[in-house]
């Protein structure tokens, strides 16, 4: 099929397949940018948890700021797939990380969206080639994968399978870049593609220490939110390595700690995820949380979020400001 796609300045309708966690936060997102959204969700309950999760949340984007025409009243949450697909200019599918489920999903997007409309999955990292294998129409399909919560985490990884058209990668890219998103794209399909990757091997060693009792679930949390969680946020884990090596930044840093980090580097396999790691990782979380519900603790983590997002923006524009004004 030749593509049509419309320009992503164009979009107004999005649909949203799937209203869990990521397909609901997607509702939240897509609304504050001014669209209609369409919401589809099989399991009633799960429709009627969409509806709760704009209705608490709401505020948090009045706060944050709604783009022109925004309103929670263009939400329709359907009991079809094709209602919610017939008319949206982009799909974004959040169902559960099953992939012949979501191939199954994408061939039925596929069959009822119109021709000019793409198709984006917020898979955590199947292939997208095995997402698009049942669609007739695989050139209009990409991956792009949010993290939670999708309305106010910027960052989306963008990547297509090998039946997707180039075209199509650089619409989600542009098309993410106006909805507020940063995002990035990889060149190839790479298993978990990179945050996750990266979050999957910390959590690898944290299981690993929690089974072997050298922490607790709180030691680890602790380690983080008071350790290098703080400067991630600022500068990722390869500049902080960089800053850590003094003068000689990144050089000094691999040659001084390359040798010693063989060892750790190849010392962990998957950890085994018996009953007993199991209940010891809910029980801390449990423990750590104090028993309160987790749309409480969802709702104290948005709040933070935004005034971390608002502190780290300021302090860039501040920072951007004095460089000018040295180099003018
Ligand atoms: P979830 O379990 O919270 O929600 C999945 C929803 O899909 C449920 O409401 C379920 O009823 C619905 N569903 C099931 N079958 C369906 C069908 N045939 N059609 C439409 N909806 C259907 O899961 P989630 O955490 O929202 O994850 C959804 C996707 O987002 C997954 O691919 C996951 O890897 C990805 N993702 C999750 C996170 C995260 O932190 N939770 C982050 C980034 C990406």
């Amino acid at each position: 099929m030749e593509l049509t796609l419309k320009s992503p300045q164009e979009v107004s309708t999005v649909a949203v397949v799937g209203g869990g966690v990521i397909g609901g936060g997607w509702v939240l997102h897509y609304l504050r940018m001014g669209h209609d959204v369409y919401a589809y969700d099989p399991f009633p309950a799960a429709r009627e948890r969409i509806q709760q999760m704009v209705d608490d949340t709401w505020s948090l984007m009045v706060d944050l700021g709604l783009r022109a025409g925004a309103s929670r009243d263009r939400l329709r949450i359907v009991d079809s797939l094709e209602e919610a697909v017939r008319h949206a200019d982009v799909v974004q599918e959040a169902v559960p990380e099953v992939p012949e489920l979501k191939a199954d999903v994408f061939a039925e997007i596929d069959r009822y969206a119109p021709a000019h409309t793409v198709i984006l999955t917020s898979t955590s990292g199947i292939s997208m080639t095995t997402i698009q294998s049942k669609c007739e129409h695989p050139e209009r399909t990409a991956v792009g994968h949010p993290f939670n919560p999708p309305y106010l985490v910027p960052l989306v990884e963008i990547l297509g399978g090998d039946r997707t058209a180039p075209e199509t990668v650089q619409w989600a890219v542009d098309f993410y870049r106006l909805n507020d998103k940063d995002p990035i794209v990889l060149e190839r399909e790479v298993p978990a593609f990179i945050a996750s990757r990266l979050q999957e091997a910390m959590w690898r060693e944290a299981l690993h220490m929690i089974a072997a009792g050298e922490a607790t679930v709180e030691m680890i949390d602790i380690s983080i939110r008071q350790g290098p969680g703080l400067r991630w946020a600022i500068t990722g884990p390869m500049m902080n390595f960089h800053l850590a090596g003094g003068a000689g930044g990144i050089e000094h840093v691999l040659d001084h700690f390359g040798p010693t980090l063989k060892e750790p580097w190849t010392r962990l396999v998957a950890p085994e995820l018996t009953d007993e790691l199991r209940q010891l990782v809910i029980e801390g979380c449990e423990r750590e949380s104090g028993g309160r519900p987790v749309a409480e603790l969802v709702a104290e983590r948005d709040r933070t979020l935004v005034a971390i997002l608002r502190a780290r923006d300021e302090m860039e524009r501040q920072l951007s400001d004095a460089r000018s004004g040295d180099q003018g």
